[in-house]
């Protein structure tokens, strides 16, 4: 994943709100953070946040970066792109991930274009998207043609002298928003950015969607296709903030729907609901709303000094980390028959090691783990992602029962099937769990509250 926001200010600096927008988007991305700023000239920033936070590296340069209009990301690879183009000085951000990366950078080799910025060895995907806008007559032209040569989903924001233009993914995949203030707009990934900043919700931008922001206000330059939407189902289960809202749902009130589901699903009698923090948590609270027993914090995160532990590349660290930052709490935990709630399972391995290891060792009498999203079948396409299949706790289950790969694997993803028992089990035995339940898929989409073919279900299905 990766954040993108923007702001235009009638004051002379955006500084302070870009400084902020900036922050509010820190969950999303481990590695770079960049911001953009356009005044009498265009400047950029870019830092890696693999061990620090953004706003510490940015808060050095506060005061000399100038400019009343910027842009900026949260991302696994170095952004703003810089552009010096016949259409201008612009700066570029994405948010995405282009499948289709190899052929496309073929193609534009042999037209003779060359690439400069390389990341993890591979092309910077921001700078591709720039090649592929500069082939046509006008950025909004170029943006068009790019959504027609790329597979997998790019939202976007170009900064230039005038103003910024926005663009969504033709799928609406990530979620892109206008804000409107007193003091002029911003356009965020994330609307959780917008109350402490004083913003309302002027637009979310539909599929496809271009507009133009500039200080006088918005101007539509592409309409978007309300019916090619297929959001995230993932935004709301786990990577997003609580308290933003996407097509106008709010996660922390679906995350507590989903828990409620689990609940309402379930026949055991726990003594207390607690979540996998901190994720988790709102999944855990909607899991006691339903069952009207306690939430309690049997593990608490030490958020002081471990507030982005889960940076470090090295597994070994990572591994550490995750160790050390939980702390159980006795006194909660002994003697309990206790519900974790997690939001999804993606190789099980902390889990297993250092949560419910953690549990066992305090005495607590039962552990149910309860998962807000079916099990996780497939690395998501449609946005950067670091997982490979094989990694994934429900494929290695599958691999174990078929004592091999299979290629076919819909029967461990219909839950009625008993290969989907048996895979489940596999898992609670492999995680040490007195009880495992997933949720259905169909719970989690009601606990959305969109249609179903307007969510991207791809990770669970396979399908979009
Ligand atoms: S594949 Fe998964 S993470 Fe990727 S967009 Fe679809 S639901 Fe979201």
């Amino acid at each position: 994943m990766s954040g993108i926001f923007g702001v235009i200010s009638k004051n002379k600096r955006c500084m302070n709100q870009l400084f902020y927008l900036g922050d509010y988007h820190s969950h999303l991305g481990t590695q770079f953070g960049g911001v953009a700023l356009s005044g009498r000239k265009m400047t950029r920033k870019i830092h890696n946040i693999s061990s620090s936070q953004f706003k510490s590296k940015l808060l050095d340069e506060y005061s000399s970066l100038e400019g009343n209009k910027g842009i900026g990301a949260i991302s696994y690879e170095e952004q703003p792109l810089y552009v010096k183009s016949r259409f201008g000085d612009f700066c570029l951000v994405i948010n995405g991930w282009v499948n289709n990366w190899k052929p496309l950078s073929r193609e534009l080799f042999s037209k003779n274009f060359s690439f400069s910025e390389i990341s993890n060895s591979r092309i910077n995907i921001c700078e591709l998207v720039s090649k592929l806008i500069l082939q046509k007559g006008s950025l909004v032209k170029g943006i068009e043609y790019m959504y027609s040569k790329i597979e997998g989903s790019i939202s976007l924001l170009i900064l230039t002298k005038k103003g910024i233009y926005a663009s969504r993914d033709k799928y609406g995949t990530s979620s892109l928003v206008v804000g409107k203030s007193k003091n002029g707009f911003a356009v965020v990934t994330e609307t959780a950015a917008f109350p402490n900043l004083d913003f309302k919700i002027e637009k979310e931008l539909l599929p496809g969607e271009v507009v133009f922001i500039n200080k006088n206000g918005l101007q539509q330059k592409k309409k978007g296709v309300k019916k090619n939407l297929k959001i995230c189902a993932f935004s709301w289960i786990y990577t997003g903030f609580p308290a933003s809202c996407y097509e106008g749902v709010n996660t922390e009130k679906v995350r507590q729907n989903c828990g409620r589901c689990l609940a309402l699903a379930d026949k055991i009698k726990p003594d207390l609901a607690a979540g996998v923090p901190d994720s988790g948590t709102a999944h855990a609270i909607g899991y006691a709303l339903g069952k009207s027993i306690p939430f309690c914090r049997p593990l608490v995160k030490y958020t002081p000094g471990y507030g982005r532990s889960y940076l470090p590349s090295s597994q070994s660290i990572r591994n550490l980390v995750a160790k050390m930052k939980l702390i159980p709490i006795k006194e909660v935990i002994k003697k309990k028959k206790i519900v974790l709630c997690e939001d999804s399972i993606v190789r099980g391995t902390q889990l297993k090691n250092y949560t419910l290891t953690k549990l066992w060792e305090n005495k607590a009498k039962q552990v149910h783990v309860r998962v807000a999203c079916p099990p996780l079948m497939f690395p998501c396409i449609f946005n950067y992602s670091t997982r490979t299949k094989k990694e994934l706790v429900a494929r290695r289950a599958i691999k174990a029962i078929e004592k091999k790969e299979i290629k076919d694997v819909s029967q461990y993803i219909d839950d009625k099937s008993p290969k989907y028992d048996k895979m489940v089990s596999w898992i609670a035995k492999d995680l040490g769990a007195t009880s495992l339940k997933y949720q259905k898929i169909d719970d989690m989409v009601s606990a959305i509250g969109l249609p179903k073919d307007k969510l991207c279900l791809y990770c669970w299905t396979g399908k979009r």
